[in-house]
């Protein structure tokens, strides 16, 4: 059972990315475990405030380091953890390795920033992985912690039904995935390619490896090593 401990200020917004589909049917086998804290529960006043105004000056807050290192303490008094990941733009760019290596992890606490930030010292006392979710900069951590936990619980084994399906995914070799087509077999004078309908395993497990190295060449020839 893997279980991740999300730190946010808007709990509410994380309820339904994890209600439905896989990410529901993962908890609900048992397989993953998602708790969501209320920053707020662990602000020192009665205000439940949970950030300041920057030292040196400056545009936007900052959130503070009492309410995190509560939240933080509290819940490493209760298990150990893998780790103290902290969703934040300039981290190391999530791929489908780090999910890969993540999904063998046992308890990981999650820390969503808002505004310009959290103070640094959470990061230098707690944080032992700072992860982004692409080059671009939205306004809180919440949807980057959503996307992160979903490429990862949808690997735990167990957690696809069909367990060979994640295999194929792109990213998981160096190959995109190949075209994928349902029914009907014909749409709009669009006609699904003849192989998929031919029944020979062989030869349709070939077309989709060339189709998947031409989408990868065309797409994507970085992934390619030669
Ligand atoms: N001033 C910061 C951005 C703050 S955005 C900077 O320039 O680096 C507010 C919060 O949203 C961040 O603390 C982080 O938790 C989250 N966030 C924003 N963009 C993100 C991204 N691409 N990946 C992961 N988290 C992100």
């Amino acid at each position: 059972m893997m279980r991740f401990d999300i730190i946010s200020v808007l709990p509410d917004l994380m309820q339904s990315p994890f209600a439905h589909s896989i990410l529901m049917r993962a908890q609900k086998k048992g397989l993953a475990e998602i708790v969501v804290h209320n920053l707020r529960d662990y602000s020192n006043n009665k205000h439940r405030n949970v950030d300041d105004y920057p030292y040196g000056g400056g545009s936007g807050m900052v959130m503070s380091v009492e309410p995190f290192a509560a939240c933080i303490e509290h819940l490493q008094s209760q298990r150990s953890y893998d780790d103290v990941v902290f969703m934040s733009p300039d981290g190391e760019t999530l791929n489908q390795q780090i999910a890969n290596e993540f999904a063998v992890k046992g308890n990981i606490i999650i820390l969503c920033g808002h505004y310009k930030g959290i103070d640094q010292r959470i990061r230098d006392i707690f944080v032992t992985r700072e992860i982004s979710i692409g080059d671009y900069v939205l306004s809180g951590g919440e949807l980057p912690a959503a996307v992160f936990v979903d490429s990862i619980v949808r690997l735990i084994p167990g957690v696809l039904s069909d367990e060979t399906s994640a295999l194929s995914d792109s990213f998981q070799g160096e190959l995109l995935d190949a075209p994928v087509y349902t029914r009907p077999a014909e749409w709009r004078g669009i006609k699904v390619p003849d192989i998929l309908l031919s029944g020979n395993q062989l030869k349709i497990d070939e077309w989709r490896y060339d189709q998947a190295l031409e989408r990868t060449k065309a797409r994507r020839p970085d992934l390619l090593d030669d």
